[in-house]
């Protein structure tokens, strides 16, 4: 298939092209580098030997989406590109609805335009919020407590509404907890400020970048009292990909899938899994919660097992050892070769 990715020179777009060229797609990267740089697409047309079509632009300008679709005629869209800092979208909400939101909706016109009827979107599990019950499974209430989730749910009814009055096709990926990276070491999770995320951070701590992590709370109600997560190797995530890409040939209308391991693991479990993996010490400070935080998430990915044949392969050990391999061989991330 001739695939469009937006945001692919992002984290978990930039895997997946990895995926998809090993699949025989062809690719073409729609992206602003906003939160990235054209030296990612460098290192997967190395890693991969493949073409990969690049066009610097925002996915919120018609033009450039006109320009796009009439060149590049892709049969199907994956729908990366966007903004993804939860702390950031509660002072930025229309900052977020508008990449988010009118992203979207300005993507899906330009489809339309040429009868592109195929649309992979990145979701999260930040659009269940507080857990009902766990695992989340795809028929959960939706009740995100951020911005950011909240112009996920937003963008997933707009997709849903899309497929029903079009005869297309949305696949709403609902990722867990992303992690990990390429086993060539050469593509990995490059943060431009200070991480949000956990395993970005302790990753850091690892290489001597900081001095120690802040567990966010150890009195939640959790075997070990830290928070539980569904982490997933961004790799895995990555191939759900192909998969929602080979679903989406013959099915049509809006399809929700969770993208999880379903086995969770503590904020202590994933410090002591990058010690092995590292060889170092890895210090830790025990902090007060972080506002928003909620105890435990845990995804029944059985849907996606069941409808698209995808399942997770890599283990805890594989997220420590891929993502101590990236962060050491690159302790600058992409930097270094930005010039
Ligand atoms: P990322 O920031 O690494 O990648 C996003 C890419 O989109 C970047 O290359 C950025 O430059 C580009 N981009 C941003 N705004 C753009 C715009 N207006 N026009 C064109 N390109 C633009 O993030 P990621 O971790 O790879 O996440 C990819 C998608 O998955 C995002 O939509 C994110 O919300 C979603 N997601 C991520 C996670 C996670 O923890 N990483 C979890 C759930 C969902
Ligand atoms: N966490 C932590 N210290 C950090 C970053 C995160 O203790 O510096 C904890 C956080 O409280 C949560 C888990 O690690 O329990 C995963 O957090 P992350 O931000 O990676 O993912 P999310 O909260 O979005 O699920």
């Amino acid at each position: 298939m001739r695939v469009l990715v937006t945001g692919g020179a992002g984290y978990i777009g930039s895997h997946t092209l990895v995926e998809l060229l090993g699949q025989a797609h062809e690719v073409c990267v729609l992206d602003n580098y906003d939160n990235s740089s054209p030296v990612v697409l460098d290192r997967v047309r190395k890693l991969t030997n493949g073409t990969v079509t690049a066009v610097e632009g925002d996915v919120r300008h018609d033009n450039t989406l006109r320009d796009v679709m009439t060149t590049f005629q892709p049969d199907a869209v994956i729908h990366f590109a966007g903004l993804k800092a939860v702390g950031d979208s509660m002072t930025n909400p229309l900052g977020y609805y508008d990449v988010n939101v009118n992203g979207t909706l300005a993507l899906l016109r330009a489809m339309d335009e040429v009868g592109c009827k195929r649309i992979i979107f990145s979701s999260s599990a930040t659009v269940y919020g507080e857990p009902v019950y766990l695992p989340y499974d795809e028929a959960h209430p939706l009740n995100p407590t951020s911005v950011y989730g909240r112009t996920k749910m937003m963008a997933e009814h707009i997709l849903a509404d899309w497929a029903q009055a079009s005869g297309g096709t949305a696949v709403l990926l609902r990722y867990f907890n992303p992690v990990g990276a390429h086993a060539s070491a050469t593509l990995g999770e490059d943060p431009a400020d200070v991480p949000n995320n956990l395993m970005p951070f302790i990753a850091q701590v690892a290489v001597g970048k900081r001095p120690y992590l802040n567990v966010f709370g150890d009195d939640y109600d959790t075997p070990d009292g830290t928070g539980l997560r569904d982490y997933i190797h961004v790799v895995d995530l990555a191939r759900a990909h192909v998969a929602a890409l080979d679903y989406a040939a013959d099915h049509s209308g809006a399809r929700a899938f969770n993208i999880g391991t379903g086995q969770p693991y503590s904020v202590q479990q994933m410090v002591a899994a990058f010690r092995t993996a590292s060889g170092q010490p890895i210090p830790v400070v025990v902090a007060s919660r972080r506002a928003g935080d909620i105890a435990a998430m845990q995804a029944d990915s059985s849907r996606a097992l069941s409808e698209m044949g995808w399942r997770a392969t890599h283990t805890l050990d594989d997220m420590a050892a891929s993502t101590w391999a990236w962060q050491s061989g690159n302790p600058n991330g992409f930097q270094s070769e930005e010039g």
